[in-house]
């Protein structure tokens, strides 16, 4: 016997979670099914949550060695390692748990188990617990995430040679750990690492990190980055990985990008940080007709609906940018479609934050976008230098930019590198989502002394007149 529902929602992340309990809300008898065991997806249990308990733990370990600037004096302070990863799996624990919570509050029904489709509409759920459940639901959203992008001429072992998962869990600091990938996985556990003692190279295949980020930024935090003492090897592939037992080295094979000599390199420990692919395995969409596009997404139309009537796909496993944000902001949209609202996302204003120190932030367009578009635009800038709490703070790496239409002077973009640039974004991600001019930004009125005052100076420079520089 199959049971029936108006929504059933394959996979428990935070696009899945937060689709479940926006229909759960608009009166729509709801499942959710995840094959983890926990509910939160890659973000809470082997993302987000679990990489920035590391890296708040470690910057400020990091930070107690510059105190002595601020005239305080600290002496004998170590790194419980054990105690620190402990930390992180109870914050990941408890977090994991309140989704459960959630769920149960909404009184959706959660399913803890692998969902296959066996038509459209018609999901077969293996459970983890033994035996099967079977459910009809007129409409289904796909909502099964992403896993890591592996490469030839190397093993995953999750222990030395490891996804973001591995890098999590590391018993030991490595020597030499080696990052393949200077994205934003690479960076964050590459500072992670680095802080805790060990000497990073990361490894990148471009001729430059963060590629999709806007240029002078990307070459800011390489700048700052190797201060720190990461090192880079750019316009470079790993094309091998030798295990020669785990008493010796990691044998590493690099060639130039382009073609050329290829070097080795040798490793305690090499993360595998090259990107993320969509995650359809043993979903069985062949089974309920659904289409993917060319890079294994599954294929959507504007509104989160793929080919099939009824069913639709959100988050990682579909077109955009892989954020947990974005996800969860899909999944509101596309329950309020189901329950016949006007659920949308602006997909321009989505903020993005790589959380190193100084964080980097970044929303809208980039110079390159806009000159590759050919829309005109004005430049505003400000430099934390210039901003007086940054300076008391002593945190005055980086600079605040803002675009704005040269016509219109809508914001179409800001990019932040500086401590706290996470938080600051949040400020003009509502700006662009009411549609405002780097006027209107300049005109309201920003609390002295404060991080966020360099925003507003940023803003003014786009018409030239900053106050403070
Ligand atoms: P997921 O979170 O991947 O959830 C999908 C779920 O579906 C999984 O739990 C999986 O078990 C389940 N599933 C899959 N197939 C099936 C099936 N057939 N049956 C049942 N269940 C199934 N994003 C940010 O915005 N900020 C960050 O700071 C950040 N940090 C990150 C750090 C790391 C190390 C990583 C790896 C990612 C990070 N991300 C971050 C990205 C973020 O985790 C993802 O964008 C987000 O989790 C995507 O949400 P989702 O709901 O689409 O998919
Ligand atoms: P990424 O796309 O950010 O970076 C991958 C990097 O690897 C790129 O710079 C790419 O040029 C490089 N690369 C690709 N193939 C290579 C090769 N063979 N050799 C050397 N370099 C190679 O991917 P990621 O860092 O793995 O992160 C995956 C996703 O997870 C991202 O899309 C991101 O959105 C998400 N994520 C977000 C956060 C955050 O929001 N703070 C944190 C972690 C992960």
């Amino acid at each position: 016997m199959s049971e029936a529902f108006d929504v059933v929602v394959i996979g428990g992340g935070p696009g899945g979670y937060i689709a479940a309990i926006r229909a759960a809300q608009l009166g729509l008898k709801t499942a959710c099914i995840d094959k983890r065991g926990r509910f939160g997806g890659t973000c809470l249990n082997i993302g987000c949550i679990p990489s920035k308990a590391l890296l708040h733990a470690t910057e400020l370990y990091d930070q107690m060695g510059h105190l002595a600037r601020l005239g305080i004096k600290v002496e004998g302070v170590a790194v419980d390692l054990p105690a620190m990863l402990a930390h992180k799996d109870k914050t990941v624990d408890e977090l994991t748990r309140g989704i459960g919570f959630l769920l149960k509050k909404h009184k959706i029904e959660a399913i803890v188990g692998a969902a296959r489709f066996t038509g459209p509409n018609a999901i077969e759920v293996t459970l983890n617990d033994g035996g099967t459940r079977t459910l009809t639901a007129k409409n289904t959203i796909i909502a099964t995430g992403s896993d890591s992008i592996a490469l030839p001429g190397m093993t995953i072992d999750e222990k030395r040679v490891v996804t973001s998962t591995g890098a999590l869990s590391f018993a030991e600091v490595p020597k030499h750990l080696v990052v393949i990938g200077g994205g934003v996985i690479g960076l964050e556990l590459g500072s992670v690492w680095s802080r805790l003692g060990a000497k990073v190279t990361v490894v990148e295949f471009l001729d430059r990190i963060t590629p999709t980020m806007d240029g002078e930024v990307s070459k800011n935090f390489q700048r700052i980055l190797t201060k720190q003492g990461l090192a880079f090897k750019l316009g470079a592939k790993v094309t091998k990985v030798e295990d020669k037992g785990a008493d010796k080295p990691l044998v590493l094979t690099l060639e130039p990008s382009k073609g050329g000599e290829a070097e080795t390199l040798e490793a305690d420990a090499v993360l595998v940080a090259v990107g993320r692919r969509p995650y359809v395995d043993g979903l069985n969409v062949e089974a309920a007709g659904v289409a993917l596009d060319a890079r294994g997404r599954v294929a959507i139309d504007g509104h989160f609906r793929t080919n099939v009537a009824g069913i639709w796909a959100i988050g990682d496993v579909v077109q955009g940018a892989m954020l947990a944000h974005k996800a969860e902001h899909e999944g509101v949209a596309v329950a309020e479609t189901i329950a016949g609202q006007a659920g949308h996302v602006n997909h321009d204003a989505i903020p993005s934050v790589v959380y190193t120190a100084p964080e980097v932030a970044a929303i809208g367009k980039t110079e390159e976008e806009l000159k590759a578009a050919g829309i005109a635009y004005r430049i505003g800038k400000f430099p934390f230098t210039a901003n007086a709490r940054a300076k008391a703070n002593l945190e005055t790496d980086g600079f605040v930019k803002i675009l704005a239409d040269a016509a219109t002077d809508r914001v179409l973009g800001a990019h932040i590198i500086g401590a706290h640039a996470g938080d600051l974004i949040a400020e003009v991600a509502l700006a662009m989502e009411f549609g405002a001019s780097s006027e209107d930004i300049a005109r309201t009125s920003h609390p002295h002394p404060s991080i966020s005052e360099a925003i507003k100076e940023a803003a003014l420079d786009v018409d030239k007149r900053t106050l403070n520089l």
